[in-house]
C-alpha cells in the first residue's frame, strides 16, 4: 500500500489522506494543528485572548527558538482549521512587536508529513525518503486537450467545439463531440469512468480550466472532477523577484486526484512524474502541488522538516517568499568573486573541467550552516574560513549539512542511468539553488556570514585549482565559480589524471566535463571577454553559451540562423579547419538575409517574445513592446506582468504605433519590416564571428555579394 497524498478538510477539520492499494482509497482523520507564540512582553493580554477563543487550548513549554536559543513558548492547540487567522490577530494584537509567532505559515500536507514522519508517494511502513532503489505506486494517467472555435485569441465567449482524451498507458485516445453541453456531460461521466489518478492538461491553470467553468456555468452543469467535491483554487498574481517580475498563474487543484499542467509545470518538464515523484519523496510536498512550485520552494521544505526533526520551533515569515538565485546570478550580482577573463578567439586541444555541485559540497564538506559558522562553543576550532579566519564548530554537524548532504549522495548515484534521468535533473536543481538560500536575508535560517564563507571556501578552490593546473603544464583560457577551460596538446587521460589530482588535494570531486575540437570565447561589448559566452564542440556535440539562440526574446529566424552557422562550423574538427569554415557561414548568413528581403520566410520565425516587466499603464516609453499591449487590449486580451507578448516587427519606424507591430493570433497581413530584420540577423552573426570579422565588413559582404578572400578577414 502507498500513501500518496494528504490535504485539509477545511468542512470537518480534519485531514483526507489518500492511500493506495491497487485501488483508491479516502480515508478522514483526526488531526490536530499547533502553533507557537513567545511572549516579548504582555504575556497576560494574549493569554486573555486565547482563553477566550473556544476552539482553542494551550500550554507552555520551553523549545528551541532558534537554532542557538532555548526559550519558553506558548504552545497554541486548535481543534479548528484556521491557524492563518488567529495567528495574525494576535500579531495584529501585539503591533508587530509584543509577540513572536512560529509554525505558522506551513501547509497540512507539510505537518502532516513532519509530524508523522512520513512522505508522500510512500510504500506504507517500509520505505526511506533516502532509498535509492524504491517501488512507486501504479498510477493511472489520463490527458487532455480541448478544441475552441475561434478564429482569434481564445477567450472565454468562444465555444468549446471538441475534447480530445488520450490515455497514457493504452495510448489511446478519443475524441467527445456533439453539441457543446453534451460534450461537457461526457467529459465529467469520462473523468468518472475512467478514474484518473493524475489528469494531465495543457495550460489547464491559466486558461483550459477557468474557461471550462465558464462553459460549463451556462449549461449549469457542476464541473466536479475530484474523486471528492470541491477544488483548491488560487487566484493568479505577479511579484516582484530578484530585479524581475514573475507572473504565477491561477491554480486549479483537485481532491483525491492530481492535476498536472504539463505547460506550465518547471518541474514536470524538467524531470518528468519519474523526477516529481523523487523531490515529493524527499521534500515531503504531495506532488500535485510540488508540480506548481519552484526548486528553491523544495529545498525550503527539506530545511523545515530538518528543524522540524530536531525540534526547533520555525519562525513565521510573513513576505512572500522570493526565488532563488543561481551561483552564477549571486556572482553577477556580487560583481566580484572568482572569474577569469576568457581570452578572446578560437582554441583547440581544450577541456573543460567542473566540480559537480560546488557550492553544496562546500557545505557539506565544511560544515558551514548558521550555528556552526563562528559557533561560542569553539572559538579556538582547527577549522577556518580561509581569508576571513571565521571559526566553525569542531563538536557538532550542521543544520544545513545534513539538508544537503542525502541530495549530493543521491544525486551521485543516479549518475550514468539514463532511466534516471529526470530524478538525477530536478535534484541537480535543487543543489543549483540550494546556495542562494544561506545568506540570503529573508530565508528563515539564512546567514550573511554562511554565504560569505562559501565563497571564500570556493576562491581559494578556483585559485588552487588553476594553480595546481598551471603547475601541470595546462594553459588556463576561462575559468567561473567552479569550471575551468584547460588547455594542453596532450591526450584525453592526461586531463583525466589532472582532475584526480585536484579531486584529492581538494576533497570535492573535479570531473572532465569533455574535451573540444574547438572553441571560441566572445568578447563582450568592452571588448574583454564576455562571462559565459562560448560556443564549440564538445566530444562531437555542440555547445554554446550565452548567444541570441539561447535567448527568447529573438525571433525564431535568429535562432535558426545561428544554429546553421554553428552546424557549419561544426564540420570542422580541428582549428585550421574552422578557419576555412568561415566563408561558408557567411553564405549561410547572406541565403537567410537574402530570404528576408524576397519575403521568401515562415511568418512564425519572425515572432518576438518578451516577457512583460510591468502592466501596459506602467510603461513610460512607446517601444514594440508597449504597441503589442495596446493591440491586444483593442482585442480584449490583457496580459499580466510576467507573462510574455508574441508580436513581429512590421514597420519600426512607424508613427502610427499600431502599425509598427503585428500579432501572429490575429492573422493580420503578411507584411513585415524587412530592414529590421536584415540587421537583426546581421548583429547576431556578428556576435558570433567577432573574433574574426568587423561588424562593417560583415555587412558590405552580404550586401554587396563581394567575394572575399580568406586572407581578407583575417
Ligand atoms: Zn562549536
Amino acid at each position: 500500500m502507498f500513501l500518496i497524498d494528504c490535504y485539509p478538510d477545511y468542512e470537518e477539520n480534519c485531514m483526507t489522506i489518500w492511500l493506495d492499494n491497487k485501488r483508491c482509497i479516502l480515508k478522514k482523520e483526526e488531526f490536530t494543528p499547533v502553533f507557537y507564540v513567545k511572549a516579548l512582553k504582555r504575556e497576560d493580554k494574549l493569554v486573555q485572548y486565547l482563553e477566550n477563543i473556544p476552539f482553542v487550548t494551550y500550554i507552555y513549554e520551553n523549545r528551541w527558538i532558534s537554532l542557538r536559543k532555548k526559550a519558553p513558548v506558548i504552545k497554541v492547540i486548535l481543534s479548528k482549521y484556521n491557524i492563518r487567522e488567529i495567528a495574525s490577530e494576535i500579531d495584529r494584537m501585539g503591533g508587530y512587536e509584543l509577540y513572536e509567532l512560529f509554525n505558522v505559515d506551513i501547509s497540512f500536507p507539510q505537518r502532516y508529513f513532519f509530524e508523522k514522519n512520513v512522505f508522500p508517494m510512500m510504500k506504507v511502513a517500509d520505505d526511506s525518503p533516502f532509498a535509492v532503489e524504491y517501488d512507486t505506486p501504479d498510477l493511472k494517467e489520463l490527458l487532455f486537450t480541448i478544441t475552441v472555435d475561434s478564429k482569434r485569441i481564445p477567450s472565454c465567449s468562444d465555444p468549446l467545439t471538441c475534447i480530445t482524451i488520450t490515455l497514457k498507458s493504452e495510448e489511446d485516445s478519443f475524441k467527445l463531440t456533439g453539441t457543446e453541453e453534451e460534450i461537457l456531460i461526457d467529459f465529467v461521466k469520462t473523468i468518472k469512468i475512467v478514474d484518473p489518478d493524475i489528469i494531465y492538461s495543457c495550460g489547464g491553470d491559466e486558461f483550459v480550466f477557468p474557461y471550462l467553468f465558464y462553459r460549463a456555468e451556462l449549461y449549469g452543469i457542476s464541473l466536479e472532477l475530484g474523486r471528492e467535491p470541491g477544488w483548491f483554487k488560487k487566484e493568479g498574481k505577479s511579484y516582484f523577484s530578484y530585479g524581475r517580475i514573475v507572473y504565477k498563474p491561477p491554480q486549479y487543484l483537485l481532491k483525491g486526484r492530481m492535476h498536472i499542467d504539463t505547460k506550465s509545470s518547471f518541474l514536470f518538464k524538467e524531470g518528468g512524474l519519474d523526477g516529481l515523484i523523487e523531490l515529493s519523496r524527499m521534500s515531503r510536498l504531495p506532488v500535485q502541488r510540488l508540480s506548481r512550485l519552484s526548486p528553491g520552494t523544495a529545498i525550503s521544505s527539506m530545511q523545515l522538516y530538518e528543524a522540524y526533526r530536531r525540534k526547533v520551533l520555525i519562525p513565521w515569515r510573513k513576505q512572500t517568499p522570493e526565488q532563488f538565485k543561481t551561483a552564477l546570478q549571486l556572482l553577477k550580482a556580487d560583481r566580484g568573486g572568482h572569474i577569469l577573463e576568457p581570452k578572446i578567439g578560437v582554441h583547440e586541444h581544450v577541456g573543460e573541467v567542473d566540480f559537480s555541485s560546488l557550492y553544496p559540497n562546500i557545505i557539506s564538506e565544511f560544515n558551514i550552516s548558521p550555528e556552526t559558522v563562528l559557533c561560542p562553543c569553539c572559538p579556538d576550532s582547527q577549522k577556518r574560513v580561509p581569508v576571513l579566519n571565521y571559526n566553525i564548530c569542531e563538536k557538532k554537524r550542521g543544520f544545513i549539512p545534513d539538508v544537503v548532504k542525502p541530495v549530493i549522495v543521491k544525486k551521485a548515484l543516479y549518475k550514468g542511468n539514463p532511466e534516471l534521468k529526470g530524478r538525477r535533473t530536478l535534484l541537480k536543481w535543487i543543489l543549483v539553488t540550494c546556495f542562494g538560500y544561506l545568506g540570503y536575508r529573508n530565508a528563515r535560517f539564512g546567514r550573511i556570514e554562511c554565504h560569505e564563507s562559501v565563497t571564500a571556501f570556493a576562491r581559494e578552490i578556483f585559485l588552487e585549482s588553476m594553480h595546481t593546473a598551471e603547475e601541470q603544464g595546462f594553459e588556463v583560457l576561462h575559468g567561473i565559480i567552479d569550471s575551468l577551460w584547460l588547455k594542453k596538446k596532450v591526450p584525453r587521460k592526461e586531463f583525466e589524471c589532472l582532475c584526480d589530482m585536484i579531486s584529492e588535494k581538494i576533497g570535492i570531486p573535479l570531473e572532465l566535463e569533455g574535451m573540444y575540437s574547438w572553441i571560441v570565447f566572445l568578447p563582450s561589448n568592452l571588448g574583454i571577454g564576455a562571462l559565459n559566452q562560448y560556443y564549440g564542440v564538445i566530444d562531437g556535440e555542440l555547445k554554446a553559451r550565452g548567444i541570441e539562440l539561447r535567448r527568447r526574446d529573438q525571433p525564431i529566424i535568429v535562432k535558426k540562423m545561428q544554429e546553421d552557422i554553428l552546424q557549419t562550423l561544426a564540420q570542422a574538427c580541428t582549428k585550421r579547419t574552422f578557419f576555412k569554415k568561415i566563408p561558408d557561414t557567411l553564405e549561410v548568413v547572406r541565403q537567410y538575409v537574402q530570404a528576408v528581403s524576397k519575403g521568401d520566410v515562415n511568418l512564425e520565425d519572425l515572432v518576438i517574445s518578451v516577457g512583460m516587466s510591468r502592466t501596459l499603464k506602467d510603461y513610460k516609453v512607446n517601444n514594440l513592446t508597449v504597441a503589442a499591449l495596446k493591440k491586444l487590449k483593442k482585442e480584449g486580451v490583457e496580459l499580466y506582468p510576467g507573462q510574455v507578448v508574441r508580436y513581429i516587427i512590421r514597420n519600426w519606424k512607424s508613427r502610427k504605433m499600431a502599425d509598427r507591430v503585428s500579432i501572429p493570433e490575429l492573422m493580420e497581413n503578411s507584411v513585415y519590416d524587412r530592414e529590421k530584420y536584415t540587421e537583426l540577423l546581421i548583429r547576431a552573426a556578428h556576435h558570433m564571428l567577432s573574433p574574426f570579422i568587423d561588424e562593417k565588413r560583415l555587412k558590405e559582404y552580404i550586401t554587396c555579394r563581394k567575394q572575399l578572400t580568406l586572407r581578407e578577414y583575417l
